[in-house]
């Protein structure tokens, strides 16, 4: 049987993601563990709110959490939605996000774009951090339906296709969040605790 790991996260397409990722673990979401509050995210930095999801967690059940916190980053919007990602239309509907975006972006021409992740480790007492970016550009519509949140808005240029259109398999192998999982795992070998 494989050891738990648990993410604190409740986004079902983020445990479907870091589980493929994380295959020496059974990869557990805390509201699976009976937990239904919403952790406050207000820090300022990817790296504040994901620290502060891995430390809610990892302090009620005293065991190793991990956690990320990730979103979209537009050049011309000066890096909105940014650490807002999740509430940019105000309600947290994917759809509502992606139309406010595209409204945002009507009259830009740089329509490049980055989503970004920082993963964190925290145990009670080590706190090991990773990033991870992968680049791309904003489509005038929405392309399929894979994935999860503004995947159906972002062309990939690692390969060439909008997130919406791309397998699980494609999209994990360039996206930020395996990026920054990658980084986390090297730094955890190096630690000894994988
Ligand atoms: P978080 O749960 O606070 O990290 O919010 C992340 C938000 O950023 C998600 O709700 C999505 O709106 C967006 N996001 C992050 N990663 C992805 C991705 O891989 N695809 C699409 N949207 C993403």
């Amino acid at each position: 049987m494989k050891k738990k790991l648990v993410l604190a996260s409740g986004n079902q397409g983020k445990i479907r993601e870091i589980q493929a990722m994380f295959s020496e673990y059974e990869v557990v979401g805390y509201k699976t563990l009976g937990f239904d509050f919403e952790i406050e995210e207000n820090g300022s930095t990817f790296y504040e709110n994901a620290l502060i999801k891995a430390k809610t967690i990892s302090d009620i059940l005293k065991l190793p959490v991990i956690a990320d916190d990730s979103g979209l980053c537009v050049d011309a919007l000066d890096g909105a939605p940014g650490i807002y990602s999740a509430r940019y239309a105000g309600d947290g509907d994917d759809e509502h996000n992606n139309q406010l975006l595209l409204k945002n972006l009507e009259n830009k021409e740089n329509r490049n774009a980055s989503f970004v992740c920082c993963m964190v480790y925290y145990d009670g007492g080590k706190i090991l951090s990773a990033n991870g970016k992968t680049d791309g550009k904003i489509l005038f519509e929405k392309q399929g339906e894979n994935g999860f949140g503004y995947d159906p808005l972002f062309f990939s240029f690692d390969i060439n296709k909008c997130f919406g259109l791309a397998t699980a398999e494609e999209k994990n192998k360039v996206s930020h969040r395996f990026r920054a999982v990658s980084e986390l795992k090297r730094i955890m070998k190096e630690e000894g605790l994988l």
